[in-house]
């Protein structure tokens, strides 16, 4: 028998019809914004995977243990009870929504979600919660490795000064006074820590359509995406 040539591949399909749209992307690029608001119009579920890689380090920082003291953090992973309910991250059953955007959280987060123990552990938990039922589920790693098989994947990107500015309204519109070039230096150093790690970096799946929204509002993300995932299921 000939060998057959692989199908052709349209960026954004995968051809499969496994419910979940993936949306992955660098930090402040308004993922989270963008996956809930698609999951609304769809009447979806949303799971916010960064918020359980932050519930991770939270719970690591209240009890002080180090990532390099593999016995206790095995202890504690064991021990690691995460949900997520109408948009607010649950650990232990405590509403940790706010704790966990902490400037200290938003620094701590980024050597937890580097271990390979933690993520394979949460990545488990995603799996499972995102194998019932029809999801948006947006992160880092969804399209690549924890859901490859998702029916549409999305690379959200922006310019990092895009990013920045989006950010910069977002700490003032809640009462802080950040300074814009502190937080165009946090984006950029999470981007370099996402994307150069040995375990699940940040990339774009091979098959993920690549949506740049520097000049788009939320709203046109929004409709962009629906309206892909509607012409191809
Ligand atoms: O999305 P958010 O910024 O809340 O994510 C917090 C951190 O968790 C990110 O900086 C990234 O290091 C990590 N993360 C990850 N994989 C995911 C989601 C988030 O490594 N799927």
């Amino acid at each position: 028998m000939e060998p057959r040539e692989p199908a052709p591949r349209t960026p954004g399909i995968t051809g499969s019809t496994f419910p979940l749209i993936a949306i992955d992307g660098p930090s402040g690029v308004g993922k989270s914004t963008t996956a809930r608001r698609v999951a609304e119009r769809l009447g979806w579920q949303y799971l916010d995977t960064g918020a359980m890689y932050r519930a991770a380090a939270l719970a690591l920082h209240r009890t002080g243990t180090s990532l390099e003291d593999r016995s206790a953090l095995e202890r504690l992973l064991a021990g690691l009870e995460l949900s997520q309910e109408g948009g607010r991250m649950f650990l232990r059953g405590e509403d940790v929504s706010e704790a966990i955007r902490s400037q200290e959280i938003t620094r701590l987060v980024t050597p937890v979600s580097a271990d390979a123990r933690v993520r394979e552990l949460l990545v488990d938990q995603q799996r499972h919660i995102g194998s019932r039922g029809r999801w948006v589920v947006d992160g880092r790693d969804i399209g690549t490795v924890v859901f490859p098989q998702a029916c549409c994947k999305i690379f959200l990107t922006a310019s990092p000064a895009a990013r920045a500015r989006r950010r910069f309204l977002e700490l003032q519109a809640k009462g802080q006074m950040p300074d814009l070039e502190a937080v165009l230096a946090d984006l950029q150093r999470r981007d370099q820590a996402d994307s150069t790690r040995a375990v699940a970096p940040l990339r774009k799946a091979e098959d993920a359509e690549e949506l740049d929204s520097s000049d788009l509002s939320l709203d046109q993300v929004v409709e962009r995406i629906v309206a892909r995932h509607l012409a191809h299921s």
